[in-house]
């Protein structure tokens, strides 16, 4: 792309993998812009009004990126209804922009095999007991991870890590005819807004009401008025988190 050219992206509505993911990517977008390309420009367009760790992102696009990261939510034209790849554009109801480079990040649900499994509902995601992860369709099936409806706990790589072993425990107790126990789950979500400068929401979920409930008091996003020293620390935190969960996952 020319210094100068314009780039789209587009977010979807909820639910979605990696609720902050489409946040990071914009930020460190438009650090490149700014870095590398310094006329070009970054527009978001977005099918939400609110999305994770709002106030930070806005907090550091303010003070970072003012100029280079135009953010447009739903109520102010957002929501995107056509894309044509091919003359790069993306239709909203009120505007057409024209990309030089543009992203898509589509609605979403869960993959095929679940659908043809049966475990998915009308939503396109598969309802689960918040206990044991079975499914709510098919009996014996367990789902776990970003297929799974599991109410407020976040779609992400450390809830499907949590929820494996959870769900492995479970798995294990009704095969040995005793009770699962009812588990306490944890995410964690850091971000990188730009390099050495991160930011994070940790919340802690209990089953409640045939659903995952946020543990009120537990959890919370980083402070916003961190110092610069904060914001290192948890780009550093972000690394090592990244490290673990591959290590623990991959080997
Ligand atoms: C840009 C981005 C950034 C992210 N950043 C973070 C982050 O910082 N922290 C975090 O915790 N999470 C993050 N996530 C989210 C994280 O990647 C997902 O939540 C996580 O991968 C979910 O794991 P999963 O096993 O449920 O699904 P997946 O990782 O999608 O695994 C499902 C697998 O099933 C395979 N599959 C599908 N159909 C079939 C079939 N018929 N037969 C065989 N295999 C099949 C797929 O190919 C895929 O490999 C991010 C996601 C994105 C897109």
């Amino acid at each position: 792309m020319e210094d100068g050219g314009l780039v789209v992206m587009s977010a979807p509505a909820n639910p979605f993998r990696c609720p902050p993911g489409p946040y990071e990517r914009a930020s460190l977008i438009a650090h490149y812009l700014k870095t590398r390309k310094p006329k070009s420009k970054l527009i978001l367009l977005d099918a939400k009004d609110k999305f994770s760790k709002q106030p930070l992102f806005e907090a550091a696009w303010k003070e970072l990126y003012a100029g280079v990261l135009e953010f447009v939510p739903l109520s102010a034209g957002g929501q995107v209804t056509e894309v044509d790849a091919k003359q790069k554009t993306f239709k909203t109801d009120f505007e057409t922009y024209r990309a030089a480079v543009g992203n898509v990040i589509p609605p979403q649900r869960a993959a095929r095999i679940a659908v043809d499994a049966g475990c998915a509902d009308k939503s396109g995601w598969c309802p689960i007991d918040p206990v044991t992860f079975e499914s709510k369709l098919i009996p014996g099936v367990h789902v776990i991870g970003d297929a799974a409806i599991a109410g407020a706990m976040p779609k992400s790589a450390f809830s499907a890590n949590a929820q494996a072993k959870v769900c492995a425990e479970a798995v294990l107790a009704l095969i040995a005819g005793q009770e699962p126990v009812e588990p306490r789950l944890i995410n964690t979500c850091y971000s990188l807004v730009a390099p050495g400068y991160g930011i994070s929401i940790a919340g802690v979920f209990k089953p409640s009401n045939g659903l995952l409930a946020d543990v009120e008091g537990a959890g919370g996003i980083s402070p916003l008025n961190a110092p610069n020293a904060a914001r290192e620390q948890e780009a550093k935190y972000a690394e090592a988190w990244y490290d673990v969960i591959t290590k623990a996952t991959f080997g």
